[in-house]
This record gives structure tokens, sequence and C-alpha cells, in this order.
């Protein structure tokens, strides 16, 4: 399974991050090995002292897809979730300077927390309210209506590149208020107030 993750998709994040949305969506990945269970501790690495939390909407994808144009979203995604992008964000930073790739940064082991799914017909994921708490207080909060490019977009632009799987994952992006993460640090995530995340960092 592959886990692609879009950058810069929520406009005062990318203000955040200094500098503007871009004018295509910003497709990177992480490989499975990534993924992190969404409760209980979580070992923060050691090879960063700048460790920073995304929040993120996770779309799951239901079916193969290549070359799509026009894209029915009832049967491309079949679950939504809440996820974090674990971010070294001192690495990241230095992989942006020295122009290479960012994987080291954002696509170690245990990068992508991803919570259990919701059945998508019984959401408007036009309009899904997320959050972060990061020791009881709100940190983040987001809407998939403020999404710079919506699913559809992202999923078809994806597969002009990707053959997409079923059971493939889409982190759709972060809203503002990225931040680091200490230890100690209890990180709690919410999808339409339903805590569907709750780590302790060690
Ligand atoms: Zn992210």
């Amino acid at each position: 399974m592959k886990i692609f993750c879009i950058g810069r998709n929520y406009r005062d994040h990318a203000a955040e991050m200094g500098g503007g949305v871009p004018s295509e969506p910003m497709v990177f990945m992480k490989p499975g090995s990534a993924i992190h269970a969404p409760f209980g501790g979580y070992r923060k690495p050691g090879f960063t002292n700048d460790f920073h939390y995304e929040i993120e909407i996770v779309a799951r994808i239901g079916r193969t897809l290549k070359n799509a144009t026009d894209i029915d979203l009832r049967n491309m995604i079949d679950g939504i979730g809440l996820g974090i992008d674990f971010t070294a964000r001192d690495l990241q930073k230095l992989c942006k300077e020295r122009r290479h790739p960012w994987e080291i940064a954002k696509a170690f082991d245990g990068s992508a927390v991803v919570s259990s799914f919701m059945d998508p017909s019984a959401l408007d994921i036009h309009h899904l309210e997320f959050s972060l708490h990061q020791n009881g207080k709100a940190v983040q909060a987001g809407n998939t209506s403020e999404m710079v490019f919506d699913f559809k977009t992202l999923i078809s632009y994806i597969s002009r590149y990707f053959t997409l799987d079923k059971g493939d994952l889409l982190f759709s992006g972060t809203p503002e208020g990225v931040g680091p993460v200490y230890h100690g640090d209890r990180l709690e995530g919410f999808l339409q107030n339903k805590k569907m995340i709750d780590l302790e960092i060690l």
C-alpha cells in the first residue's frame, strides 16, 4: 500500500510555512512502514530537535484507479479517518536548503499516525471538522471546506502519475497551527467531535 500526502493545501498553513499555495497539488509519499497506531505511547525519534505535529484528514482509497478525469467520490473513497503527519522540521529545513528530497524528515517509521475509519456515506466529506489538542489545549482546527484542492482534484491529479490501489491512503494537508512536540505531551485528535487519536509522547 501507498501513502500519498499533500503539502500546503490550507492557505493559512502555507502562509505560516513562508510562502503561498502551489498552483498544482504538492504531492509526496510515505511508505507503509511509516504507519503508527492512533492510541497509546509514541516514541519521539532521537534524530530531530524540532519534531512537529500536523493533523490531517485521511481518505482511504476504495478501488484501483489510473488516469481518472471524472471521479465519483462515493465509490472512490471507502473510509475517512484522521492522521498526524509527523515531521522532523529541522531535517526538512536542511533538506530544502540542500535541495535534497525530504523523505528522512517526513517518511520515517512512525511518521504517519492513522486512526480508524468512518463510513464516508454517512459524512459530508467537504465539510468535515477536525482538530488537534496538545495537553488539553486546541492547537489546530480545520474544516475540509477550506482545502485549496478538494478530494476530487487531488485524486484525479495523483492518478495521472500513480496507479491508486484499494487501501492506499491520502493525507489531505494540514491547517495552520503546526508546532513542536515534547516528551510527556498528550496529543488528542478529533474528527466531527469524536476522539480518533490519543497519544502520549514518550
Ligand atoms: Zn502534512
